[in-house]
């Protein structure tokens, strides 16, 4: 059986969902393929929503929130059982899974069922069903790095897929990767009352933050009762009796309930027989792309995280509607902004935009606001989190925002206009904002940095 289409995607993750819809809504003929039975890939089964949901399952068990607030202490139920902590994340990732199915049928994406892989430039199989199309989309996404020292059993010896189905919460955890997942996974079960080891081969966590907020987020883990240990090479990870056990090529050996491992992922890339196409992928299976994510194939395009950094699924998407632009000539998105917001889900929040202090060439002022000191803050008991400003000294356009604390992936997003749109401090202390808010963060880190010029012009006195 033949079926032909204007574009055919590969994979139902953020990526292929948003570029599918979006050519069907502009009259496209088009489908979508997936080898899962749930759709949305990694953003809804193994990654973003299930692991955001187990953050506030962490948060809603243990009380963390509203410690002390209202002398009422929740006490955390150590008893907490692992069906209760998983219970949300399941809901959540069958209902945006049936979501995203309504939304591929409600334009109209005709679905199939498969596994994908490639004939010619114009033709794929899924099954012994084969579909024609002008143009591709692979949007197949990623799965996480196994190194060979490591014996995964996805009992007790996990990576990022199957911790998400823990057999019982753990009493120890030792985390390889001191990166998004592996900081915010330690966050995690930190708050779930596991004694948790994070151990990490760079030496410095999440090395591309600013180093104020990598300070700031060391002193809360350190608060977590989380160990950290940079610069560690693991030897071997096996398990020994009923614990698992972790060598290191320091010579320590770390006993404990389970083990995650959360560092690196390769592109989805087996199945797609690329060599029938004459696409090459790099050894982490990551494919090349140019701005409007096209492959060196005139006619097939890559998007998400087979495409490489920075595998976000906040980038994906938009890659996805960047690609279906650029094949069908419509006018609304050449390419992704020069800046996005990056948002790293530990307890508490991190996120930033724009260029951190250490990137700065011209001479520049910072400017900083404290949860603890907003009317907001105060009355949600808020003690830790700041949000800092980087601003250019001579013009007083703000270059970056950087903040840790509560709800900080939300109000990063008012930093991402003032940063795109080089807006100056005056902007932001002109602006009216609801009160009490935690977006006042952004008019006392104003404020802040303007007290820091000398020569102010006379009509620009600042008031406090
Ligand atoms: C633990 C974790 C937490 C994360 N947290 C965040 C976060 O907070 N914020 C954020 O923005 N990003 C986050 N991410 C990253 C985000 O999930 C990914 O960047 C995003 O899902 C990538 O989207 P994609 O469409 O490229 O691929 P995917 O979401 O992986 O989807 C690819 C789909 O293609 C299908 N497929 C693959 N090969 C074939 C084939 N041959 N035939 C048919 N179907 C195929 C797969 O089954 C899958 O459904 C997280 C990731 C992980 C692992």
């Amino acid at each position: 059986m033949e079926d032909n289409f204007d574009l055919v995607v590969i994979g139902t993750g953020p990526a292929g969902e948003k570029a599918a819809v979006k050519a069907a809504f502009f009259g496209y003929k088009v489908a979508i393929i997936e080898k899962q039975a749930l759709y949305g890939g990694a953003e809804t089964i193994t990654g973003t929503l299930p692991s955001k949901t187990l953050k506030e399952t962490a948060l809603f068990l243990s009380g963390k929130g509203e410690k002390g607030l209202y002398s009422v202490e929740k006490k955390l139920s150590q008893e907490a059982s692992v069906k209760d902590f998983l219970y949300r994340k399941n809901v959540v990732m069958h209902v945006f899974s049936e979501q995203i199915h309504e939304n591929l049928e409600r334009h109209g994406v005709k679905i199939f069922h498969g596994k994908a892989s490639f004939l010619d430039k114009n033709r794929l199989k899924v099954d012994d069903i084969i579909l024609k199309s002008t143009y591709f989309l692979i949007a197949s996404g990623s799965y996480p790095y196994h190194p060979k020292q490591v014996a995964f059993d996805g009992e007790t010896i996990h990576d990022s897929d199957t911790i998400l189905n823990l057999n019982k919460i753990p009493r120890s955890l030792v985390i390889f990767g001191a990166g998004v997942i592996g900081t915010e996974y330690a966050t995690i079960f930190a708050t779930m009352g596991t004694k948790v080891t994070l151990l990490h081969d760079k030496d410095s966590l999440l090395p591309f933050l600013d180093e104020d907020i990598i300070h700031a987020l060391q002193d809360c883990l350190n608060e977590a009762n989380v160990t950290v240990q940079m610069s560690q090479t693991i030897e071997k990870v096996e398990k020994h009796s009923d614990q698992v056990r972790t060598l290191l090529k320091d010579g320590q050996v770390l006993e404990s309930e389970m083990f995650l491992y959360a560092s690196g992922r390769s592109g989805n890339i087996a199945d797609l027989d690329l060599d029938k196409i004459g696409l090459a992928a790099s050894s982490r299976g990551n494919i090349e792309v140019d701005a409007s994510f096209k492959t060196k194939i005139d006619n097939i395009y890559a998007a998400g995280d087979v495409v490489g950094f920075p595998s976000l699924a906040s980038t994906s998407m938009e890659q996805g509607r960047v690609a279906v632009s650029a094949m069908f000539k419509i006018n609304d998105l050449s390419s992704l902004p020069s800046a996005f917001p990056y948002g790293i889900y530990t307890i508490p929040e991190v996120s930033f935009v724009g260029k951190k202090e250490s990137e700065m060439s011209e001479e520049f002022i910072i400017g900083k606001a404290f949860y603890s000191s907003l009317p907001r803050g105060k009355i949600l008991g808020l003690k830790e989190g700041f949000l800092k400003i980087i601003v250019d000294k001579k013009t007083l356009v703000i270059t970056g925002c950087h903040m840790i604390g509560h709800n900080a992936t939300e109000l990063i997003h008012f930093g991402c206009l003032l940063v795109l749109d080089k807006k100056t401090l005056w902007d932001v202390v002109g602006q009216v904002f609801n009160f009490p808010t935690l977006h006042d963060l952004y008019k006392y880190a104003a404020y802040d940095a303007l007290s820091q010029i000398d020569q102010l012009p006379k009509h620009k006195k600042v008031i406090r």
